[in-house]
This record gives C-alpha cells, sequence and structure tokens, in this order.
C-alpha cells in the first residue's frame, strides 16, 4: 500500500515510511522528511530566541521556503541562521536571512571542502598498508666503505 508524506506529499509505500501518530491520526512521512522537519524548527526557534520577534510564523516559514527555492537545504538554512548568530549579525525580519545566504553558504562549502579533504586523508592513513611480496632476498649491500682497507 502506498501512502503519500504530509510534508512533501510524495507517495511510497507503507513499509518504506515513517508513520506519526497525531490523536488517532496515523501521518507518514518520508524519513528524510522527518529529519527536515527537524531541522526546519530548530531554525525556526534559533530565529525566535535570538531575534526575540513577534512576527508570525508564517512569515518564517515563507522566508525558509524562498531559500529553499534558491536550491538550499535545510542544513544550509540552518547553517545560515547560525552564521547571523555567530557573527551577531543585524537581523530584524525573517526574510532578512537571505541578505546573509551567500556569504553563511559560500563559508558552509569551504568548510565542506576542508572536511572531504581531511577526511580523505585520515581514509588514506587508516587504510591497510598494501605489503608487496617477492621472493628476491634483500640484495647484500657492499659497503662502500671499509674501514679494514685502512688499516
Ligand atoms: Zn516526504
Amino acid at each position: 500500500m502506498q501512502v503519500k508524506c504530509k510534508f512533501c506529499s510524495n507517495k511510497n509505500d507503507k513499509e518504506q515510511m515513517e508513520c506519526v501518530k497525531k490523536g488517532k491520526v496515523n501521518n507518514y512521512y518520508c524519513p528524510k522528511c522527518l529529519i527536515d522537519i527537524k531541522t526546519r524548527d530548530e531554525i525556526i526557534n534559533k530565529f525566535y530566541e535570538y531575534t526575540n520577534s513577534l512576527v508570525v510564523i508564517s512569515q518564517v516559514y515563507l522566508a525558509i521556503n524562498k531559500l529553499k527555492e534558491k536550491k538550499l537545504t535545510y542544513d544550509d538554512i540552518l547553517y545560515i541562521m547560525d552564521y547571523v548568530i555567530n557573527n551577531k549579525c543585524v537581523l530584524n525580519y525573517p526574510a532578512g536571512l537571505a541578505f546573509y545566504a551567500d556569504r553563511a553558504i559560500k563559508q558552509k562549502r569551504e568548510l565542506d571542502k576542508i572536511k572531504e579533504q581531511k577526511e580523505k586523508v585520515l581514509k588514506s592513513i587508516f587504510e591497510k598498508p598494501t605489503i608487496i611480496e617477492t621472493n628476491n632476498t634483500p640484495k647484500k649491500v657492499d659497503s662502500a666503505f671499509d674501514i679494514t682497507n685502512f688499516l
């Protein structure tokens, strides 16, 4: 049986979806969408905590959706929110997040690149060393300098 995700409206097999009970109603979500919802709520909580804004939540949703339209993920938008907080940026309206998007995302992509490189290096360190087996016995190295020649 196929069910529809309450968040993204995609249909999928019931077994592949997460069921969240709300009263007597079963709501289904893609596992990824549940993570997205959690991230989105985190963005919203941080926004209100940081700005003390009295703006209605629909305005925050709208600002987030505008950034989503720019092909940013919820993780990206959370990063923008964190960027604003960490740099003590002025933020009076949720739409103001878009103002910091370019700078924050540029920083995030650079950090991602560094992280990726670090992981590559770590992986190469922990990879099994390749042992080359040969049948050759080590060559006896003749000493070029033999002290007995001078005795
Ligand atoms: Zn979904």
